[in-house]
């Protein structure tokens, strides 16, 4: 079982697909350990992104990413940090297969709904940036042998 940290962005609360697009990640058989929703400082939002902070769009990332409330989840089961990118996408919706969550709701490189870790280690450093630790749920669901073998 890993973790990963997954951010439904501004433009996916303003677009109202946070219950769309969970719903996928509940369908492919992973399972939340932890949801809130919080409005994102520029102190988070700046932590967050800080390996782009010398990148030309970091400012309008940042304004971005604290310009509305955020959704932010972990989501846990096998391999869940390749699991979710892969259902994520190419970082451009433009580019981005049907099918994947950008390509199926995003046009725009920067508007692409949501974040997913793209590491085991980033999703350590992320999740404990977000997340204290009693916040996150470890918990049995029935018919779990149904969806993975353990
Ligand atoms: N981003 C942007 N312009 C770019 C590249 C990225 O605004 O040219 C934004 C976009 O919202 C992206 C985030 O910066 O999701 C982080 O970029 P990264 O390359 O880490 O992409 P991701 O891992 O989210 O696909």
């Amino acid at each position: 079982m890993q973790r990963t940290l997954v951010i439904f962005k501004p433009d996916c609360v303003q677009r109202r697909l946070v219950g769309q697009i969970l719903q996928r990640f509940e369908a492919k058989g992973l399972r939340i350990a932890a949801l809130k929703m919080i409005q994102v400082s520029k102190e988070l939002g700046e932590q967050h992104y800080a390996e782009h902070k010398e990148r030309p769009f970091f400012p309008g990332l940042i304004r971005f990413i604290t310009g509305g409330p955020v959704v932010v989840a972990v989501i846990a089961g096998p391999e869940a940090v390749a699991v979710v990118r892969g259902m994520m996408g190419k970082t451009s919706g433009i580019e981005a297969a049907p099918g994947t969550i950008r390509g199926d709701f995003s046009v725009s490189k920067q508007n692409n709904l949501i974040h997913g870790s793209d590491s085991p280690e980033s999703a350590a450093r992320e999740i404990a940036l977000w997340f204290q630790p009693e916040e996150i749920l470890d918990y049995d669901l029935a018919g779990q042998d149904w969806v993975a073998e353990s």
